[in-house]
């Protein structure tokens, strides 16, 4: 008789026990690649059977809370990240993931393999004036500089982007994102974008969902407009003849923004379209499929 009861207590020991370790467990998994080309986006996923919310992510020395949407009985949240050919040297880097999961905050460490890619060389010539700008050109660059560089650090906590994206003019690619640019003979900055063949006029229509955050009329840009798609996800349309959006407007994926053109630094009529993931400008096209 007092042999059962002893093991009954002991039995409920161990359930106790279970019970305390399998609460403290991770049961969220983070599903992301662990190498990265130079320039490639890719998307890191935060699944969990169980209620998570505020979820936010670091990478690159930038942060993002990351919206949290449920569907077969799963809770996820998605984001989009990247490196800048530009900005970035290849290297290891660790995303880190924070959530509120089960009544406590959880961490996760993920590195990630950013390797080195070759993209080709492109010699431009371009009047002398849009490669050196006048003296007269530079207060406006620099007032043009610093709305872009706010439009393109955009960070805001609902989501409206999703995958695939669409491709915002059907013209083949003339320039791919990377290439190394010679203009005039002297080496600028990479190209962070995609050029598209598109007639002058073309109707240019936006990847996603989202809400314009800047337009204008830019030195190099040229009439441009730049849209925001939540957690990060910022696009950007460059050279348009004509702007047919307005500033702080909700946009659906597919609405025309503007019409093609060659104004600003062209050589001549095409769509510029940048991609720029937590200020990261990455190559768009992997997206688009
Ligand atoms: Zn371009």
């Amino acid at each position: 008789m007092f042999k059962k009861a002893t093991l009954t207590i002991n039995a409920v020991s161990v359930l106790l026990i279970l019970f305390i370790l399998s609460s403290r467990a991770q049961s969220a998994e983070l599903k992301c690649t662990y190498v990265a080309s130079m320039g490639k986006p890719f998307l890191a996923r935060l699944v969990s059977p169980y209620d998570i919310s505020d979820v936010k992510i670091s990478w690159l020395d930038r942060q993002t809370p990351l919206q949290v949407t449920r569907g077969d009985g799963k809770y996820e949240a998605s984001i989009l990240l990247g490196s800048d050919v530009r900005d970035t040297k290849p290297g290891i880097y660790t995303l880190t993931v924070s959530y509120f999961e089960r009544g406590r905050q959880w961490t996760l460490h993920h590195d990630i393999d950013v390797r080195p890619k070759s993209y080709p060389v492109q010699e431009l010539k371009l009047p002398q004036a849009m490669v050196t700008p006048p003296k007269e050109a530079m207060a406006r660059i620099k007032e043009e500089s610093l709305l872009i560089s706010n439009a393109i650090n955009t960070i805001t906590n609902e989501r409206h982007w999703e995958l695939p994206l669409k491709r915002p003019v059907d013209g083949i690619v003339t320039s791919p994102y990377g290439l190394k640019r010679i203009y005039n003979g002297s080496p600028g900055s990479p190209h962070r974008g995609v050029d598209f063949r598109a007639a002058s006029g073309t109707p240019v229509r936006c990847a996603a969902d989202g809400t314009v955050i800047l337009t204008g009329d830019h030195y190099f840009g040229g009439k441009s407009v730049y849209v925001d798609h939540g957690n990060g996800v910022i696009s950007c349309y460059m050279h348009l003849s004509k702007i047919n959006v307005l500033n702080n407007q909700r946009l659906k994926k597919g609405d025309i923004i503007g019409y093609s053109g060659q104004t600003g630094r062209a050589t001549g009529p095409h769509l510029h379209f940048g991609l720029y993931l937590l200020a990261h400008a990455v190559d768009p096209m992997p997206l688009f499929q």
